[in-house]
């Protein structure tokens, strides 16, 4: 079905805004244009809003989460960017398996099976989309995910 991209967005970030403000994190969304796409909502909903509380759990207090959303003719973007505390090197390559956490992080104590990622990304492959991740130890990290605006099952 068509679904309005920034709506859901929005939506996703009024559900997380109470937990980011128990840190004082600040989440933004910044919309660049209008999109609608056929996506699967549930699927989709469920990935989005995985990668966004990520980057609320996985921050610092008095942090902040940009979460930007574009399009052109044939894909829209997602783009979530942290400050938070990052993703070593020798962990990126995991991060999408069933139930990796990385250790060193205080993800012990933050909570979380490690299905997540797993799930964010089945469902970006399932809409012939693409994941990629970017991340420094201590400064953060930035996930991009590109996904067709018409998707042909
Ligand atoms: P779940 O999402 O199932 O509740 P989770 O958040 O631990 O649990 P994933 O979302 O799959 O699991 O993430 C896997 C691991 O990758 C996390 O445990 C964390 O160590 C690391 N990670 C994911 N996103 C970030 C991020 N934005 N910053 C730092 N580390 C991250
Ligand atoms: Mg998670």
């Amino acid at each position: 079905t068509n679904v309005n991209i920034n709506e859901l967005l929005e939506q996703i970030l009024k559900r997380l805004k109470p937990i980011a403000e128990k840190q004082n994190i600040e989440l933004v969304l910044e919309s660049f244009r209008p999109v609608s796409a056929d996506v699967d909502e549930v699927k989709i909903t469920l990935a989005f809003t995985n990668l966004i509380e990520n980057a609320v759990k996985y921050n610092r207090p008095d942090g902040w989460v940009h979460v930007s959303l574009n399009a052109d003719h044939q894909y829209f973007y997602l783009k979530v960017e942290d400050c938070g505390i990052g993703i070593p090197e020798e962990s990126l390559e995991h991060i999408y398996e069933r139930f990796y956490r990385v250790d060193k992080s205080h993800s012990r104590e933050i909570g979380g099976t490690g299905l997540g990622l797993a799930i964010t990304r089945s469902a970006v492959l399932m809409h012939r989309g693409a994941i990629k991740v970017f991340s420094t130890v201590g400064e953060g990290t930035i996930f991009n995910v590109r996904i067709p605006l018409n998707y042909i099952s």
